[in-house]
């Protein structure tokens, strides 16, 4: 390592920090140009973008992982580079090629190498590959121009000092997605639509709100920006299955764990509300926290409390353990997860 930052990586948290360098690609008149690493944070754009009036524009967040032996990796990041192209195709946007979304990952990290927190402070290299409408344009149709875009910040360990369970309660007058809406991608329409449904839970005392299916409110789909979990008295790994739910890596990743590394058996499928009593332990899956225990959820007037309000449950934490340790090298991965940065 060439050059030394002064980060106190111990008490990083989840907020921007403007690193060395990032990458950028411009697609117009129907291709990307090369791309390149820039110094400039600020993007210079037209006051017609699409992005900024009829929010075309899509984004994604990965981690880069340092591991003991000191080596940099990168956890399935042609997931990621697909999702994106999912979302490009329902927002009318040009795809970005995996190999080259997977490739820019490694050149920002490789550019911000100093900025990848040292193994062992369970502080990682976030990732925001993002993409936007540009150019000219005021009538509601797909812009003529775009930027690909990915920049990272150091973060710190979402739990410090060990899990601890948070309580939710049941978003129960605001949907995240519409039954045929965009629910199942990554676009920052959701991400706006859900934050008074967020400010109440938060107002009421709860981490985040859980959103039923917008279709007959009567199953769990998501967990604020994650994915729902839960752990059946009998041992059952189920995780809820819609085309309104975000497909979590994090979450698909899991179920390959609990079948093949812990031999659970696993289900996609319909999680109801009334029935939530059926789960021991519950959790809240995505990129940021790996696994948010759930510690209770609030429905209607009354707590419903899995495994304990203080406290995570062993099949949760051993789940957490096992993707924790593929992520930062300790564990034996599944074939074509790890990407080596080097
Ligand atoms: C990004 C996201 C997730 C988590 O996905 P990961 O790939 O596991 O990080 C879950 N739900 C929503 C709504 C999201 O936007």
């Amino acid at each position: 390592m060439t050059k030394e930052v002064n980060i106190d990586w111990s008490n990083l948290s989840f907020s921007y920090m403007k690193t060395d360098l990032r990458y950028i690609s411009k697609w117009k008149d129907g291709k990307w140009d090369d791309g390149q690493l820039v110094e400039d944070n600020k993007l210079s754009i037209s006051e017609a973008s699409t992005a900024l009036h009829y929010g075309q524009q899509c984004f994604e967040g990965l981690k880069a992982y340092r591991t003991k032996e000191n080596k940099i990796q990168l956890f399935r990041p042609d997931e990621n580079a697909k999702r994106m192209q999912r979302s490009c195709d329902t927002l009318l946007m040009p795809k970005f090629p995996v190999e080259r979304f997977v490739d820019a990952c490694k050149q920002v990290v490789k550019a911000n190498e100093a900025y990848v927190p040292p193994y062992g402070t369970g502080a990682t290299l976030y990732l925001r590959p993002f993409m936007i409408g540009v150019g000219d344009n005021v009538g509601v149709k797909p812009a003529p121009e775009y930027i690909f875009c990915l920049f990272c910040v150091p973060v710190g360990p979402y739990f410090k000092g060990g899990m601890t369970p948070v309580n939710f309660i049941i978003s129960e007058n605001f949907d995240r997605a519409a039954p045929y809406g965009t629910g199942g991608v990554k676009v920052g329409g959701n991400y706006a639509a859900s934050l008074v449904a967020h400010k109440n839970a938060v107002d009421k005392g709860f981490a985040d709100c859980i959103y039923l299916d917008p279709k007959t409110h009567t199953k769990i789909e998501e967990v604020g920006a994650a994915n729902f979990f839960g752990i059946t008295h009998d041992n059952k790994f189920i995780t809820p299955i819609s085309d309104s739910i975000l497909p979590s890596i994090t979450k698909y990743s899991l179920l390959h764990i609990a079948k093949e590394y812990l031999n659970m058996e696993t289900i996609e499928g319909d999680v109801y509300i009334d029935e939530i009593d059926q789960f021991k332990e519950a959790g809240a899956c995505g990129t940021a926290a790996v696994i948010t225990p759930i510690g209770g959820i609030q429905h209607k007037d009354k707590l419903h409390v899995f495994y304990s309000e203080t406290e995570v449950g062993p099949i949760t934490k051993k789940l957490y353990d096992t993707l924790y340790g593929i992520q930062f090298g300790d564990v034996k991965a599944p074939e074509g997860w790890i990407f080596e940065v080097e």
